[in-house]
C-alpha cells in the first residue's frame, strides 16, 4: 500500500514536470509559455515534493525507487527559481541568434543620436534577454539621460518624435496611460508597455515601440505607415524608470496575443559611420545610487 502511494506521488510529480518539458519540445508559443511556467511555477511545486522526500530519506535512511526519482528530478528544479525570481538571470536559452527566424533590419526610431541602454545578444549588455518575448529588445535614450531627477523635460529623449523603423500596418495604437515619474521607479505590471504602437512588417512579424507620451500616438489601427513616419513622441508611460524608446521584434501579433510571444532578432541598418546591419550593445553600471549608461552611441544616417 505504501509503495503504491509512493509511486502515485512520484508519478504525479513526473507527469507535471513532463508536461512543461513537453511544451519546451513542442516549440513556438508553447515553448515561451512552458519556459515561463518552468521557471516560475515548477520550482515552487518542486519544493512540495522535494522537502517531504528528503525528510523521509533522513528519517528512514533508505530511498525507494520513487523517492530517488522525486529527489533527483525535483532538486535541480529548485535551481530554476534563480531565473524565475531574477536572482541569477540568464539569457533565454531555447533559441539563438542563428536559429531564430526571420531576423529583420530596421532604421533607428528617431533622427537624433541615441545611446543604447540595453541591446545586443548577451545578458550583460541586454537585460531583456532573460525574457523570451524581448530576447533581442532595445532600450534607447537621448542624452542627457540617467539624471535621476523627476522632471520629464530634463531628459533628452522626452518629446522627441518616434518614427516608424520600417514600413508596416498598425496593429496596436494604445494611448491614454499617464507618465511615470522618472527616477522613482514604481513597477507597473498592469500596463508594462504604457502607450505603445505595434506594426506588422512585410515579413509577417511585428515591431513594438513602447512608453510613448500620453496623447502623442499619431496613428490608428489598420493604417499603413511609411518608414520614417511619426508614430508618437518619446515619453515615460508604463513600466519605465526614465524617458526612453523600447523597441522589440516578435513573431505573434501583439494585438491578439499581447506581449507574450516569440522574440526575434532585430538589427539596425543605415547607421552613421557603420556599414551593414548592426546589433549595438548596451550596458548599465550601478555605482551606489548613481546609474551610468555604458552602451554604444548610434545615429540614423541621413540620406
Ligand atoms: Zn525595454
Amino acid at each position: 500500500m505504501r509503495a503504491v502511494l509512493a509511486w502515485l506521488a512520484a508519478g504525479l510529480w513526473l507527469g507535471w514536470l513532463g508536461l512543461h518539458l513537453g511544451a519546451l519540445l513542442w516549440g513556438g508559443m508553447a515553448r515561451v509559455v512552458g519556459w515561463g511556467l518552468l521557471v516560475q511555477i515548477v520550482p515552487v511545486t518542486a519544493l512540495l515534493w522535494f522537502v517531504p522526500a528528503l525528510l523521509w530519506l533522513l528519517w528512514r535512511r533508505k530511498a525507494t525507487v520513487p523517492h530517488a526519482l522525486v529527489l533527483l528530478t525535483s532538486g535541480p528544479c529548485l535551481l530554476l527559481a534563480l531565473q524565475g525570481f531574477s536572482l541569477y538571470p540568464v539569457a533565454y536559452p531555447l533559441t539563438s541568434l542563428k536559429r531564430a527566424r526571420p531576423p529583420v533590419a530596421v532604421r533607428l526610431p528617431t533622427d537624433e543620436a541615441m545611446l543604447v541602454v540595453w541591446g545586443g545578444d548577451e545578458i550583460e549588455h541586454n537585460y531583456h534577454a532573460l525574457d523570451p518575448t524581448q530576447r533581442w529588445a532595445y532600450d534607447l535614450v537621448i542624452e542627457p539621460a540617467a539624471l535621476g531627477v523627476p522632471e520629464l523635460e530634463a531628459y533628452g529623449c522626452y518629446g522627441t518624435e518616434v518614427l516608424a523603423p520600417a514600413p508596416g500596418r498598425v496593429v496596436v495604437a494604445e494611448d491614454g496611460h499617464p507618465e511615470a515619474i522618472p527616477g522613482q521607479f514604481v513597477p507597473n505590471w498592469k500596463y508594462p508597455a504604457g502607450n505603445h504602437v505595434a506594426l506588422r512588417l512585410e515579413t509577417g512579424t511585428h515591431l513594438v515601440l513602447a512608453h510613448l507620451q500620453p496623447g502623442s500616438v499619431a496613428v490608428s489601427v489598420g493604417q499603413e505607415v511609411q518608414e520614417g513616419q511619426t508614430l508618437g513622441r518619446c515619453g515615460n508611460s508604463g513600466n519605465t524608470s526614465e524617458p526612453h524608446v523600447h523597441l522589440h521584434h516578435q513573431r505573434q501579433d501583439p494585438g491578439r496575443v499581447g506581449l507574450v510571444a516569440e522574440g526575434l532578432p532585430l538589427w539596425f541598418r543605415d547607421l552613421e559611420g557603420r556599414d551593414g546591419e548592426i546589433m549595438p550593445r548596451g550596458g548599465v553600471e550601478l555605482d551606489g545610487d548613481e546609474v551610468r549608461f555604458l552602451g554604444e552611441r548610434v545615429r540614423h544616417r541621413a540620406r
